[in-house]
């Protein structure tokens, strides 16, 4: 058996029961049904509650919720890789004269360039400070051509 949410065209709700989505069809074709309010038989099958009960449960909301999280890594390792090949590509490794290169670029006793090398976190801040802008590299794998 299956339970429908049925309205006549007054909007009289009231629910039938048939044996199968064919009975049905069959009954609202043949005019069997009508609105036991006003016995119009204009009846039209509403959407039951269940079918527009469309937020997840608990169960699959957490289902969701994971796959989101495993998206968001998958596309971060992508972007990190990406920047990584980025540096690798469009940076001159000076090394451990990053903050000296650095500074003589900003003072334009260098040439204009972007730079990549090593530097404490200290040196960073001060560099920063002098209004370098200087990026830490995310931790990860090293620039191909940074591995000896
Ligand atoms: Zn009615």
């Amino acid at each position: 058996m299956i339970v429908y949410d049925l309205a006549c065209g007054q909007e009289h709700k009231f629910e039938g029961w048939f044996s199968s989505q064919d009975d049905f069809d069959k009954q609202i074709s043949n005019g069997q049904l009508s609105c036991p309010v006003c016995g119009s038989t204009t009846i039209s099958k509403q959407l039951s509650a269940p079918y527009l009960n469309t937020l997840p449960d608990k169960k699959t909301a957490s289902k969701i919720k994971q796959k989101e999280m495993a998206l968001a890594g998958v596309d971060l390792q992508q972007l990190h890789d990406q920047f990584i090949e980025y540096i690798a590509k469009n940076t001159e490794d000076v090394g451990t004269e990053f903050p000296d290169e650095a500074r003589k670029i900003f003072y334009g006793e260098s040439d204009s360039r972007s730079i990549r090398g090593e530097a404490t976190v200290e040196v960073m801040q001060e560099l920063k400070d002098e209004g370098i802008d200087v990026y830490a590299l995310p931790p990860g794998p090293t620039p191909p051509d940074k591995l000896n």
